[in-house]
Parts: C-alpha cells; structure tokens; sequence
C-alpha cells in the first residue's frame, strides 16, 4: 500500500524513466519471445499520434488566427527556418569532423564487412528502392499546397496541414470579430481538450516505454554491437556534444534560459523520442512540454514545432554525416572537402519533406550517399545499429525543435509572458 502510495506521487518523468530502465531486464528475460509485450508499447504509441493531427490543426489555426499581425508570423517564419537550417548544417558538420578524426570504419575486417552484408543486404535493397521513388526537391515544395485539406488531415500529412491551418487561421482574421469568434472559440476548445488528452494518455506511458525498450531489447543482438561499436559511440559522441554544446549554448545566449532548466523541461518527451524513435508521435508532448514547462507561447510552439518534426532532423543530419564517412572508409573512398560539403548541403536537403517516423533516416541517408559517389549497399553495413541509434538520434531531433521554440518564443517577447506565470511542471 505504501509503495502504491509513493508510485502515485511520483512525478510522471521519474516513473516513465524506471518504465525505461525496467524495459532492459525484462528485454534481456524474455528475449526474442519480448515481442509479446510489444503490443501494449505500439497501443501507447497509437494513442500519442492519435491526437497529433487534431492538436497541431487546432492549436496552430488558433494561434494564426489571433495573432492579429501577419508580419509576425512571417518573422517567426524566417527566424525558425533559419535556425533550423544553420543547426541542421552544424549538426552535419560535427557528424562528419568526428568521424574523420576518430576514423571507426578503418577497424571493420574483411571478414565482418562480409558478415555484416550478408545479414543486411536484402532490408538495405528494400531502403534503397523505397529512396530511389521519393519525390524530387520540386515536387516536394508543390507538395506542401493541399488540393484537398480533409485529405491531408486524414493522411496526416504535416506540411500540407500546416500550410491549411495557416491560411485559414489568416482568413479567419478578415472576417469581422463577433463573426470569427465562435469559430476561433471552437477550436481553441479542441486543442484545450486534445492537450487533457495528452495528459490522460501520458498516465499510460511507464508501461508503453517499459513494452517498447523491453520489445527492442529482445530482439537486438549484442555481437552486432559489438562489431559496430566505435561507429555506434562516434554517433553517439557527436549527438552529446551537438545536445551539450550547441543547443545550451543557443538557449542560454539567444533566449537567456539556463540549459539546465532547459534540459529538465524537456526530459519527458525526450523518454518517448527515445522509445518511439519517432518525432512525429512525440510531437503532442513535445508541444506540451514546451508550453508548460518552458513556459513558450501557444502562438510560437504550435507552429514551430509540428514542422520541426517534419522538417528539423539534427540528430538525424548529424547521424548520416558520420554514416556516410564511415562507409566510405569501410571501402576506402577518399572523401574530398567538396564531397564533405555536398554531403552538408545533400543531407540538409534530405530531411526536409520527410516525416519524423522511425527508421526514415537510414532512407535520406540512400540519398545522400549516392550523390557522393559512396555505393548504397554500404548502408548493409550500418543497419544491424540502425535501430538503437535511430532512438538516439530522434532525442536530438525533438530537442533541437524545442530549442527553436525557446529561441524564437524569446526573441518575439513571448517566453518571458508565459515564463513568469509558469506553475508546476505539466508532464
Ligand atoms: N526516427 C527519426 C525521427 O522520427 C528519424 C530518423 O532519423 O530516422 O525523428
């Protein structure tokens, strides 16, 4: 009754992380039959990306629309863009210093080269087909304009909601206020109830995690971690430093928070970046992280952050930076300083239009290596890891768009309002 009781008060971040430590053991238990807990960890996630498409529709119609200035959204617009692109352009940068300077494909052995072919060959062909289909630069900026918005809330298409919700939200501003109003108060309403929904599914999320990193556990094989260990801690190494580095930096200089306030309110949804490897279905704690423990504006976050999670991949830039060195010294290619920035300006490109999903990596990554002349079977090479630094990197993704948030929310006078009323911590 006791250690009910001390469960019940505990705080939600605290009990999701001993859902994610506890998901270890019973991982390495059960083995590869893990996968019957699996179940309870995809529900969780069902439920998260259930409320994103009404959240983000809502949330950003309502912050368009009583922004009352359209030249603000477009300077929230270009001041978001432009981090987004210098920090992705950063972040690439590191993964590909790091990987010249400590060299982890100058250790791969013939014999292992093989083996690890011969595991991963055909799940890289499938990679390589799904890449060689997707849309040109072109289309995907075509893309973004919906020709039918209920179609795109039902394919929960992200850019084209966003682009929708905002027009709308613009629209909604012309037509006279005792008019507007009840439209604006509606949905203003949704986003209120989907944010409880929220917090009423995030009561489920120890358990999710538990199922999720016990299901991965199970199933992963540490001799491939082995083999692929200084790759592995190269990424790793080059996510920390873009975390610890870069983004305190940015938030102590550009919005005057402490990185350490900063890193607190975000943990929890970086727990379920971590077990989700995916962005995308973070999105709805993310938001509410960010509001509530941050203390960004409902106007800011729910613009900046639905298309971070398309569009900002840092984790995921600095990822195939290191992927695409790696492979190239596992064959020995030479990587000139052109190619190193082809692959900066490629993997930039790469991450825009793609949805934060798991595993989307390892598919942008086809497209860079092919642009520098490094064989795409090399990605054989990588895939046995791909899984374990996928959650690593999507952590990185998700806090790079919530430094984006603080930054952009501070510079437009919006953080400190909310900053000084801030109560509890939310999630
Ligand atoms: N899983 C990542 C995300 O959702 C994308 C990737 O790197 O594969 O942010």
């Amino acid at each position: 009754m006791n250690i009910f009781k001390r469960w019940m008060g505990t705080k939600l971040h605290t009990k999701i992380l001993a859902g994610l430590v506890a998901g270890v053991p019973l991982g390495l238990i059960l083995g590869p039959d893990a996968g019957v807990v699996e179940p309870v960890g995809t529900i969780f996630i069902r439920l998260i990306r259930m409320i994103v498409v009404p959240l983000v529709f809502s949330s950003l119609f309502v912050g368009t629309a009583s922004l009352g200035d359209i030249r603000k959204l477009g300077r929230i617009g270009l001041k978001t863009l432009s981090y987004y692109i210098v920090t992705t352009a950063i972040a690439i940068s590191i993964g590909v210093l790091i990987a010249g300077v400590f060299k982890p494909g100058s250790g791969i052995d013939a014999s292992t080269r093989e083996t690890l072919f011969k595991s991963y060959q055909a799940e890289a062909l499938e990679n390589i087909d799904i890449a060689s289909h997707k849309p040109g630069i072109v289309e995907t900026l075509t893309g973004i304009v919906p020709e039918n918005p209920v179609e795109s809330l039902a394919e929960a298409n992200m850019l084209q909601i966003i682009f929708f919700a905002l027009l709308f939200g613009i629209a909604a501003t012309l037509v006279p206020g005792d008019r507007a109003r009840p439209l604006i108060s509606f949905f203003d309403a949704v986003s209120e109830a989907m944010i409880q929904m929220v917090h009423i599914v995030m009561k489920m999320a120890p358990l999710g995690v538990m199922a999720l990193i016990a299901a991965v556990v199970g199933r992963f094989g540490s001799e491939i971690l082995l083999s692929l260990l200084s790759y592995s801690l190269v990424v790793i190494a080059g996510l920390l430093l873009h975390m610890g580095v870069i983004y305190s930096t940015a938030v102590r200089v550009f919005a005057g928070m402490s990185p350490l306030e900063f890193f607190r309110g975000i943990r929890p949804a970086q727990l379920i970046a971590f077990s989700t490897s995916s962005s995308n279905a973070t999105l709805p704690v993310t938001i509410e992280c960010s509001q509530k423990n941050l203390g960004v504006s409902e106007e800011v976050s729910s613009f900046v952050l639905p298309l971070g999670a398309t569009i900002n991949m840092d984790g995921t830039a600095l990822y195939q930076g290191v992927a695409t060195v790696f492979i190239a010294q596992v064959y020995g290619i030479d990587l000139g300083l052109g190619a190193m920035v082809t692959i900066v300006l490629m993997a930039t490109l790469a991450s825009i239009g793609t949805a934060g999903v798991p595993g989307v990596g390892i598919i942008t990554l086809a497209m860079v290596l092919e642009t520098v002349g490094v064989p795409l079977e090399g990605i054989a090479l990588i895939l046995g890891v791909d899984r374990l630094l996928d959650m690593c990197r999507t952590v990185v993704n998700i806090t790079g768009d919530a430094s984006a948030a603080v930054i952009v929310a501070a510079s437009e006078g919006d953080l400190a309002a909310v900053r000084s009323g801030r109560g509890s911590e939310a999630i």
